[in-house]
Formats: structure tokens, sequence, C-alpha cells
């Protein structure tokens, strides 16, 4: 008889170790953001910001615009406005107005006539074409033109950015400058965005001290604290700091009830593997419910992923450069997620020659971190001296991650790998 178990969310979650499709000590990265996705939900208010001030923050509503941008056909150029067909019969022009930018005044240009126009001009009527300064010969009050432009040329036509009643941007979308802009030019000045969402996070660890504290040997300063919420600053979430925690079970439980309280996800880090006081998986085993805590991956092999009551829960690696990268490859994308933000997308990974070999076994994902430079147009990358998870100084020093795949061997000079930049990442 098949005795497997078939694969649902629940059986996931209440005995992972039972199913044959994956390995839970051993989860691959694609499985792993696969399962996180399943869990997550967005469920923020939204809220009228104004519009100068959402930057960073994601569209709660699809925007249509009410106007043409622009909203009157206008010159693209300083020059001249004239009806082309009428220099098909005499190519002196006398100009008989000057329209400047801002003038609303209708005017009309007879055929045979021309107008000096600026950039942004309102195009007179009669007038369908415009040449720049540069291209007329002035000669007292009229113009010669030798070259026959096409018709409509140097003119921005009435709603070619945009269309009235068009869409201008889609719910979901992050808030770029440009957008920032966009939504601005059809004259919008408050934009409804979702709230900012909120995520507690805290360390973990006897031995773990704040900076700024005096430390002993065989304690370490709390430099995920810092790493963690600077990551959480720059994607614009609300940061609720709980501190650092000992190894101390009913504490770590405590903190962890509050956090589910205040928050819209929790980051811990630290205490994930499978070490004497590593008790965040046990906890969370108790008051809420454990996905997966190991990934195939390096580094970051010990990360827990689980839900306590509704609140997504991401349990880092104690290890300063573990902690980051799970923070940028799982826990961002999760977050985006949350924050509302369509479609977000870790960077595209680009070919690089490596001038380095690089020993790996097969069977992990490894994103080790690399200085890559370009020369001639090609990419090449190095390793950074430096590997171990803890050498935070390797994560400074890097401008990429090399990604190597799951059954990636060791690379030799001159093989081809994939990077990924960190600019963009973060
Ligand atoms: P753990 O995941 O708790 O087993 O910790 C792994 C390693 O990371 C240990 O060497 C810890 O001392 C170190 N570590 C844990 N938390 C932090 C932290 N917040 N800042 C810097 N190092 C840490
Ligand atoms: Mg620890």
């Amino acid at each position: 008889m098949n005795n497997e178990k078939k694969i649902t969310l629940e059986n996931l979650v209440n005995d992972p170790g039972s199913l044959s499709e994956y390995d839970p000590n051993a989860m691959s990265i694609d499985k792993a953001r696969e399962y996180i996705h399943k869990f997550l939900e967005v469920n923020l208010k939204t809220e009228y910001v104004n519009t100068e001030d959402a930057l960073n923050r994601v569209l709660a509503e699809t925007i249509i615009s009410k106007i043409n941008v622009p909203n009157y056909n206008n010159s693209a150029m300083d020059g001249f406005a004239f009806n082309l067909d009428s220099i098909k019969k005499k190519n002196t022009l006398e100009v008989t107005s000057t329209i400047l930018a801002g003038d609303l005044s209708r005017q009309k240009i007879k055929a045979g006539f021309a107008a000096q126009v600026m950039t942004g001009s309102k195009i007179p009527n009669g007038t369908d074409t415009v040449l720049p300064f540069e291209l007329v010969k002035q000669e007292n009050d009229s113009i010669v033109i030798s070259e026959l432009p096409k018709k409509g040329a140097n003119i921005r036509q009435l709603g070619e950015d945009i269309k009235k009643d068009g869409e201008v941007l889609k719910k979901g979308t992050f808030l770029r400058p440009a957008e920032i802009g966009l939504i601005a030019s059809v004259g919008i000045n408050k934009t409804k965005v979702f709230k900012r969402l909120k995520v507690s996070f805290f360390s973990t660890g006897d031995e773990v001290v704040k900076a700024g504290q005096p430390i002993k040997s065989g304690q370490v300063f709390d430099s995920n604290h810092f790493t963690i919420q600077s990551m959480l600053k720059r994607i614009n979430v609300q940061c609720i700091d709980l501190g650092i925690i000992p190894d101390d079970k009913k504490l770590i439980e405590k903190t962890l009830r509050k956090a589910a309280k205040l928050s819209d996800a929790i980051i811990t880090t630290g205490g994930v593997s499978v070490g004497k006081a590593d008790y965040m998986k046990d906890i969370l085993k108790k008051i809420g419910k454990v996905l997966f805590w190991k990934l195939s991956i390096k580094p970051g092999r010990p990360m827990a992923y689980g839900v306590f009551k509704t609140t997504p829960y991401f349990g880092l690696p104690g290890n300063p450069v573990a902690a980051m990268i799970t923070f940028y490859q799982l826990v961002q994308p999760a977050l985006k997620y949350l924050m509302g933000h369509d479609g977000y997308k870790l960077p595209i990974l680009f070919k690089a020659r490596c001038i380095a070999p690089i020993i790996k076994r097969p069977g992990r994902m490894e994103f080790q971190r690399g200085i890559f430079t370009s020369k001639n147009g090609e990419l090449s990358v190095e390793p950074t001296p430096h590997q171990g998870s803890g050498v935070l100084s390797s994560m400074s020093k890097a401008n990429c991650l090399i990604v190597l795949d799951i059954d990636q061997k060791s690379i030799t000079v001159d093989e081809y790998v994939n990077i990924q930049l960190m600019e963009g990442l973060v």
C-alpha cells in the first residue's frame, strides 16, 4: 500500500518531514520561495498622501487620467510654425507673430505666413509643421525654407504621452521618481497608497551585545540588527525594533507574541540552527507553524519560515552574511509582495568571466560575494578573498553576488558564471 501523504499546505505545516517530495532539511530556494508565497496575503489598509511624499510607496488604485498630456499641440523646438502645403507653392514666408510658451491666446496663421514659436508654445491654428531656427534662413521679417520637412515635424501632439480616460499607472506599482512625476503630470496632488508595512525584528543570542556597550571576550556586537534595519529602511518598511533577546525560550516566546501583535511580519536572527541554544524552531512549532528550517543554499542553510497566527515569520541565520543573503533572496521579495508591490523581481543575472577558480560541490546553491569589473564591454568577476558566512566585510567589499546553481561543480579560470549586481538589489 502506498502510505505517502498527499502534499497539501496543511500536511506540510503539520509534518514537513513526512512528505516525500522534498526534504525539509534541504529545501531548494525555488521551492522555499514558492511555499513562502503561498502563505502571504496582502491586507494593508490604504491612505492618501501628498504626491510628493509618495516616493517608495505602492500605489493602491489604478490611476486614470482626466486629461490629455500634453493637453494641446505644442512645439518641440524653438522655431517657426507654418502650413506645410503652403510652402510647396512658395518657399518664403512672412512671419506675422511670435507665440511664447504660456501664451494662451488662440491665434490663426493664414496659409503662406509663419509664426515664431518656442518649445512648449501652442501651435497656432492653420499651421501643422515646425522647423527649428537652425534649419531656416531669416531675411528681415521673412523666413526662407530650402528643405521640405515632413508634415507634423517637431510638433508634440495632444495626448501623445497620456490619453484622456487612459490608464496612467496600475494599482500595485512601486512609486519611483518617474512615477511621482507622472502622477503630477496628470494633475493629481494626493495619491492613494498602501499604508507602510510594519515589520518587527529582534536579534537572539546570549553572546550578542549592542554597539556602544562594553564587550567581553566571547561576545559579539550585534551587527545583524543594523543590517536588517537598514535593509528594511531601504524598501521603506516601518521597522519595529524589539532589541536583543537572550537565548531564553520564555523570553523569545513572549517577544514573538508581542511582535505578532505589533506588526505585519516578523524577522529574527540567530537560533535557527541545530545548536543546543537554537530554540526558534521549537518555539514556533509550539505557538505557530513552521514550514521549513533548512535550505540547500550557502550561506543561509539554517533559515526558518513559518506563520504565527496570520503573521509570517522569517527566522534568519545568526551569521551576518547569511542573514543578509537570505534577506535579499527570500525575505525582501516576500515583504515587497506584502507591501502590495505587484511583480517585484530580483535583479536579473548577467554572465561574467570568472578570473579566479572557485571550489564548489554540487548539492547546494551558492551566493559568493564577488567584485565585477567591466572592460571593453566585457564583464569579469572574482570572488572576494574571504567567503566565510561570518565575514561581513566581504559583503561590503562586493559589488555583486556570484550565483552558482545547485548542480554546479567547481569553476575554473575563464569559465563564465552568473552574477547578480548588488545595485538594484537594495
Ligand atoms: P546562531 O545562528 O545563533 O547559531 O549564530 C551563528 C553565528 O552568528 C554565531 O557565531 C553568532 O555569534 C553570530 N551572531 C548571531 N547573532 C548575531 C548578531 N546579531 N550580530 C552578529 N553576529 C551574530
Ligand atoms: Mg545563537
